[in-house]
């Protein structure tokens, strides 16, 4: 990772600062390698340090290449902080990450010459742009994860509860090599499934429905996210259907927009537009999207606020939906890199409307 260091040590000294004190650990991992749960990392323009604790000599030895000191004590703030220099010093901190109370006892060990500035999301806009390792991970994961739900899907939908289904999902991306799920699946059948972030619940899924299922895995420490809804038997309602063609016509409109210099509220708008053209502005409550990298919710975001230009190596979301309280849910969600010149798609399974087999 020596060229994530030098690119936050460069950050680093744009802000005018003299080092930044990397204290989360996924955005310990991502410039340091180290994979374990306690770290930190401090880096200037000439400067890479590490400390962690005994339980992890080996393990960080493995991690971390030569270029970092690394050290090892019972107490990683107070050995970090031994070692600054006793001249002025400007230290940045993460501001969203570290509590009141770190902040509190890190401004206590710390000598009157050294300054601590809030810092935060510097490493988090680094992760930003993903380079091909991060990408072909992203997408082994999201291979992973298609995989995964054609097989559970073989089992069935109508006459499983939903948190069997989401049970199997998880065992099966586990079964198939997954670390694990990158956030618990979304099944939800029905009207149920007009609650965007809907639980699974002990209760059978009807027939003449629709189903949604978002669901995603952690592969390599990179995690996949998708959404797909099926019809749960050939006799859905016309009403349901019009709203998953509504759906997809936006999905399919957002992704086309998909590609480097729109900020992400002007990708949202295009899903947004052809839904309320439907009649549902009031039934898209949420975001289009969200960036995926590291973290499954990570930039940028794609929504109204969506402030960032999307560029080459942005990972993220495209995934409307339209939710009738105690009627339906739709929501179709790819997993899409901008490149160059457009865009790519992750997600390998269609977008037509399924009709799952029964149980
Ligand atoms: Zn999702
Ligand atoms: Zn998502």
């Amino acid at each position: 990772m020596p060229e994530r260091a030098d690119r936050l040590g460069a950050v680093a000294r744009e802000e005018g600062l003299d080092a930044v004190l990397v204290t989360e650990a996924t955005n310990v991992r991502y410039v340091t390698g180290f994979t374990g749960s306690s770290g930190l990392a401090l880096v200037g323009a000439n400067l890479r340090r590490f400390v962690t604790d005994f339980r992890y000599l080996t393990q960080s030895a493995e991690q971390l290449d030569g270029e970092w000191s690394r050290e090892i004590a019972p107490d990683l703030l107070e050995q970090l902080v031994a070692r600054l220099p006793d001249t002025a010093f400007r230290l940045g901190f993460d501001d969203a990450h570290l509590s009141v109370k770190q902040h509190a006892r890190l401004a206590g060990l710390l000598p009157d010459t050294v300054e601590l500035v809030p810092a935060g999301g510097l490493v988090e806009d680094l992760r930003l742009v993903k380079d091909a390792a991060e990408l072909e991970r992203i997408r082994a994961a999201q291979r992973l994860a298609d995989a995964a739900l054609e097989d559970v899907l073989q089992r069935g939908l109508a006459g499983r509860t939903e948190q069997a289904v989401a049970l199997d999902l998880e065992m099966t991306m586990r079964r198939l090599g997954a670390q694990g799920s990158s956030f618990p699946p979304i099944v939800a059948a029905g009207g149920h499934g007009a609650l965007p972030h809907a639980e699974p619940r002990d209760v059978v899924i009807p027939e003449g429905t629709l189903c949604v299922i978002d669901w995603g895995c952690m592969l390599d420490g990179y995690a996949s996210d998708c959404t797909r809804t099926y019809a749960t038997s050939a006799d859905v309602d016309p009403r349901d259907l019009e709203v998953y063609a509504t759906v997809l016509k936006a999905q399919r409109a957002a992704v086309e927009a998909v590609r480097p210099g729109p900020l992400g509220k002007d990708v949202d708008a295009v899903a947004r537009e052809v839904i309320d053209a439907a009649g549902h502005a009031e039934h898209f409550g949420h975001g289009l999207g969200h960036g995926v990298g590291m973290e499954v919710h990570e930039g940028p975001r794609l929504s109204r606020q969506g402030e960032v230009a999307l560029a080459p190596g942005h990972v993220v979301t495209v995934e409307p939906g339209i939710y009738v309280p105690s009627q339906v849910g739709v929501r179709i969600e790819d997993l899409v890199v901008v490149t160059e010149d457009g865009h790519e798609v992750l997600t390998s399974l269609t977008k037509e409307l399924v009709t799952a087999p029964r149980a």
